[in-house]
């Protein structure tokens, strides 16, 4: 028989995640915390804690669990923050985003994967996680202004109305490139009325960030 998944888990973060540089003991804690399995579809699950992103429903993917862990990180939540993730597909990263802020409200264009997610979301218990169906390069403007925000899914430029949804001291983290699925991760910081800075994190290939302030659907 093999390990159990809770043991696969702690192994992943050791292996895949704190080896490469995450160190901030809270996402560490809430990536040992969070059953990836339990957001795949059952034919998967074995394939939970391989090093790589994963097939969902739609043709989308879930990010490798690296990934979700660097961006999070690079985000600083405390546990006060309100967060918005913009492409929620299976609710993973939500999830892990859940056990580190106060509230999180992730938005996903395809409806039943915000329907799956919802799902996954209840099935465990967290209930700080709200999941709206749409296009999210326009935010959540009733909820913001928000901590973070963290994009995942690659656009052309940074979307406007992310930047503006942002708290003053707030963080924006997303894949931006001229390719759709070659980008660099950046992280867009507020750091006042109408002043941001942006700084260059790494090179990622995250699936295309579709919509009014990304790409065109075809
Ligand atoms: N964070 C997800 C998880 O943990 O399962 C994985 C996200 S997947 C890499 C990217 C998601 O972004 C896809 O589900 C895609 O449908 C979604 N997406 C693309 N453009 C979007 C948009 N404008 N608004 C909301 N979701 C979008």
């Amino acid at each position: 028989m093999g390990d159990s998944f809770a043991t696969r888990r702690r192994r992943m973060v050791d292996t895949q995640i704190a080896s490469r540089g995450v160190s901030d003991p809270r996402v560490l804690e809430a990536m040992r915390t969070v059953p990836r399995e339990r957001f795949l579809a059952k034919a998967a699950a074995e394939l939970a804690y391989e090093d790589r992103p994963l097939s969902i429903a739609e043709g989308q993917t879930i990010s490798q669990p690296f990934i979700v862990a660097y961006m999070i990180e690079a985000a600083s939540l405390r546990p006060d923050a309100r967060v918005l993730e913009v492409g929620a597909g299976s609710g993973y990263a939500a999830a892990v985003m859940s056990r580190l802020a106060s509230h999180v409200y992730a938005i996903e264009r395809y409806p039943a994967l915000a329907e799956g997610a919802r799902r996954n979301l209840a099935a465990l218990g967290y209930a700080n996680v709200e999941i709206r169906a749409g296009d999210g390069t326009l935010g959540w403007p009733e909820a913001a202004p928000f901590d973070a925000v963290i994009v995942s899914a690659g656009g052309p430029q940074v979307p406007d109305p992310l930047k503006h949804q942002l708290a003053i001291g707030g963080v924006l983290i997303l894949p931006v490139g001229g390719e759709r699925h070659s980008q660099r991760l950046t992280r867009v910081t507020r750091t006042g009325e109408d002043r941001f800075t942006e700084e260059d994190l790494c090179s990622v290939a995250f699936v295309p960030l579709i919509g009014k302030e990304g790409w065109r659907e075809d």
